[in-house]
């Protein structure tokens, strides 16, 4: 059992001054620090002055296959971007091995992440993913629009889910990732979800991410035309928006960038309880533009923050990622906005991902992070924490120390 008494501590939902936590694999007691001197005398551990104790952040999407990426892909806007993608994947995938990718993993780990979610297209990131201390949910992805190869395409899905659930890790959840209403055929999307049904797998997809995919998915038309066409010999959308989120009704469902979304789509999106997962700089950067965040908040949709993968962003930092996130919808209240993206990466990223995390309160995994701020501490903390980031000192997943 460990006693730490920090100068603040944010629980996941506020900011508590001079309260210290009680845990060994689980929180035990939080309480105020004078209380649990008086009760455990020298079992206390001071943190001092500027100490804060924080849950371990958690992102939701990644794509670690692809962390090779430096300046290898062309940014500005989306078709660009994927033409690079397409052509340059091979050797992107080939330039990031194990390593490669465990490295990612450490790095999200000293930027103060306890959990991620990994979208896995090929399942050359497992290894890394099952052998790393954090928390995995380990989405194995589903794509193929076109009917003549589905039974092959789901084949090999089915694989790397299968081999995915050999992996026998606490904290490690095997998970299905649909990759989009435009690249994955009705009959596909159905049987995967009718097995995460079954099964209760945590599921994911990306969801109107450019204005292209509205083109095609509304109009048959616009700047995926020629893609599609070209490519794959397809005319026609392989889903209509409704169709493709109505699949989703009874399966609460994290989806990603979710700009471009109808008003109806966003009803549909509430009423299946569904998360929204927002990249900013990965939007910014592939010319996607920005999530409208007051539109989401009025129609009561949860919304947590991301980094997506190096394909599209150039550092897996949460912090950064608030920051970004924090200018970007200059139209919010600064400290509220500074609060509401603290709560997206712990207490709300745990509960979208069905992970017991994500809060400094009794009865939740020991998943938290120690950092040192070299300033007087205000109640603004959730704020200058995003404009200074703290020094994280030790990082602690299920109550092992794992860092510092
Ligand atoms: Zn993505």
């Amino acid at each position: 059992m460990k006693i730490l008494l920090p100068d603040a501590l944010l629980t996941g939902t506020s900011l508590l001054r001079h309260h210290g936590i009680v845990f060994d694999k689980t929180i035990l007691e939080v309480a105020p620090n004078e209380v649990l001197r008086e009760r455990y005398g020298s079992k206390c551990q001071e943190l001092g002055e500027g100490s804060v104790i924080m849950p371990g952040l958690i992102n939701p999407h990644v794509h670690l296959e692809f962390s090779a990426n430096r300046s290898t892909l062309t940014y500005g806007g989306f078709m660009p971007w994927l033409n690079s993608v397409i052509a340059s994947r091979d050797e992107l995938i080939n330039e990031c091995d194990d390593t490669c990718i465990q490295k990612e993993i450490e790095e999200m780990l000293s930027h103060g992440i306890t959990a991620f979610g990994a979208v896995s297209s090929y399942g050359y990131d497992l290894n890394a993913a099952a052998a790393c201390p954090q928390k995995v949910v380990f989405f194995n992805e589903l794509i193929g629009s076109d009917p003549a190869m589905a039974d092959a395409l789901y084949a090999n899905f089915q694989e790397r889910l299968f081999a995915s659930q050999t992996v026998k890790r606490e904290g490690f959840h095997p998970s299905i990732a649909i990759h989009s209403p435009y690249s994955v055929h009705r009959v596909l999307i159905q049987k995967a979800l009718k097995y995460a049904q079954e099964h209760e797998l945590r599921v994911t997809a990306h969801f109107m991410e450019s204005l292209s995919e509205r083109e095609w998915l509304d109009e048959n038309g616009g700047d995926f035309k020629p893609f599609f066409v070209n490519f794959l010999k397809q005319h026609h959308a392989a889903n209509t928006p409704a169709e493709f989120l109505s699949y989703f009704k009874n399966v609460p469902t994290l989806f990603t960038h979710v700009i471009h979304a109808s008003n109806d789509e966003l009803t549909q999106l509430q009423e299946g309880k569904h998360t929204i997962i927002h990249c900013p700089i990965s939007n910014r950067l592939l010319g996607n533009g920005a999530l409208d965040l007051e539109r989401l908040q009025a129609n009561t949709i949860r919304w947590v923050v991301g980094t997506d993968g190096l394909s599209s962003n150039y550092t897996l930092d949460l912090f950064e990622e608030m920051k970004i996130a924090l200018f970007m919808h200059h139209s919010q209240e600064l400290i509220a906005l500074a609060q509401k993206l603290w709560q997206s990466v712990t207490a709300d990223a745990a509960e979208a991902l069905k992970l017991n995390c994500g809060k400094i309160v009794p009865s939740y995994d020991a998943d938290i992070v120690i950092a040192q701020v070299d300033y007087p501490i205000s109640d603004q903390l959730p704020l200058h924490l995003l404009l200074r980031p703290p020094l994280i000192e030790s990082v602690y997943i299920y109550g092992e120390k794992v860092k510092g």
